[in-house]
């Protein structure tokens, strides 16, 4: 048997909304862009939002319109995707981590008053795997010391803890509509907020700076623009829009078919004793966009490239950042730094998981995961 590790879930509607906007005069962004976003907002019940390229475009993006810049300090972790971490580096920031959580892989929020200094701005919580962080507790900390949050909701589009959903608590959340993402559209992203002057700045930014849109310049009499701040191109076009249309409307119905994938894996490796799986915490809607298992750090190689011999595509998500060659280069990092983060890293495997997967085929990879395990 041959399983992807990830398998998209385009339907005929997203190809006809492509085909139209194909058929339509302008490609670049466009009243589909506004449409989407629109849905977005109200899905996620955030003021506004706006498609990016990418979430690393949205979450330097969102670094700028804070004014986040050199020499600033931005709290973050070190147990994600390498952008969010990068997105500072963009801004010559400097990103400060904080170990995290044993049971969910999260930062562990406890930590991070003891990791502000006079230099820090921002903090940048990852919500990982899909489970969001403890957004109350890092709101009431960033009021204390007067910080801006950015989320990196790029796991994150379904989730909710609490009551709070991304980018309800933060001065901004990101979003990745990447290839593997929960929704997708191969490259792109989108960022929420509900200040005006914030997301108006941030949309700014996106395009070069300049005053007024393409949009805005071209649909009536013609209208000259001026660039009065750094703006750099990072919009979405009309055609990535037009694919996540109908997309964002099934999401739900997409998620629900994950969560039962959820309990068939959990029925199986919940209470093996060579597995763990990272804790779904009461209160929290887990927008599962990967599911992973935790295997002895010794044996994770071994059954990784077994799996893969069985014909089982696997991901590992991740490996911690500060020990990423550039990260310890520039800043002398070295194993033992952040040991939570580093334990899971030497132990995570993520399994294929999305609603394409057949029934016989999640039968196939309990099997050989107990088998190999
Ligand atoms: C995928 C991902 C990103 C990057 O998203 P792009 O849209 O590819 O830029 C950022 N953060 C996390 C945690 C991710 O998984």
């Amino acid at each position: 048997m041959k399983i992807e590790f990830y398998r998209h879930n385009l339907s005929s509607i997203d190809i006809k909304n492509v085909r139209e906007v194909l058929g339509s005069i302008f490609l670049a962004r466009s009243q589909t862009n506004q449409e989407f976003e629109k849905l977005l907002a109200e899905y996620l019940g955030n003021k506004h939002c706006l498609t990016v390229s990418n979430c690393t475009s949205a979450l330097h993006l969102s670094l700028l319109g804070c004014g986040i810049k050199r020499k600033d300090e931005v709290i973050t972790t070190p147990m994600s995707y390498v952008a969010s971490t990068l997105a500072v580096e963009y801004v010559g920031a400097k990103p400060v981590f904080v170990d995290v959580e044993r049971n969910t892989g999260n930062i562990d929020v406890g930590n991070i008053e003891k990791a502000i200094t006079k230099k820090t701005r921002a903090i940048l919580p990852v919500h990982l795997y899909g489970q969001m962080v403890d957004m109350k507790k890092i709101r009431k900390i960033a009021d204390k010391y007067k910080l801006k949050i950015i989320e990196d909701a790029a796991h994150c589009l379904e989730g909710k803890r609490d009551g709070i959903k991304p980018g309800h608590l933060g001065d901004t959340a990101c979003f990745s509509f990447y290839a593997t993402k929960n929704i997708t559209c191969g490259e792109g992203g989108a960022v929420a907020a509900n200040n005006k002057n914030l997301a108006e700045r941030i949309k700014q930014l996106s395009m070069h700076g300049v005053t007024k849109g393409a949009e805005q310049r071209y649909t009536k009499l013609y209208r000259h623009y001026d660039v009065t701040l750094l703006g750099w191109n990072y919009k979405m076009s009309s055609i990535q829009a037009s694919l996540l249309l109908n997309q964002l409307q099934r999401i739900e119905e997409r998620l629900r078919i994950r969560e039962k994938i959820a309990r068939q894996y959990d029925r199986y490796f919940k209470n093996h004793p060579g597995i763990e799986i990272p804790e779904v915490l009461p209160g929290s809607k887990h927008a599962r966009l990967l599911y992973t298992i935790w295997v002895s750090p010794k044996k994770r190689d071994y059954i990784l490239h077994q799996l893969q011999r069985k014909g089982i595509g696997v991901a590992v998500n991740f490996r911690p950042i500060h020990l990423m060659k550039y990260f310890r280069n520039k800043y002398g990092y070295k194993i033992g730094d952040y040991p939570v983060a580093e334990e899971i890293g030497a132990r995570t495997i993520s399994l294929p998981f999305y609603p394409k997967l057949k029934s016989k085929e999640i039968k196939y990879i309990i099997s050989q995961v107990l088998k190999i395990v």
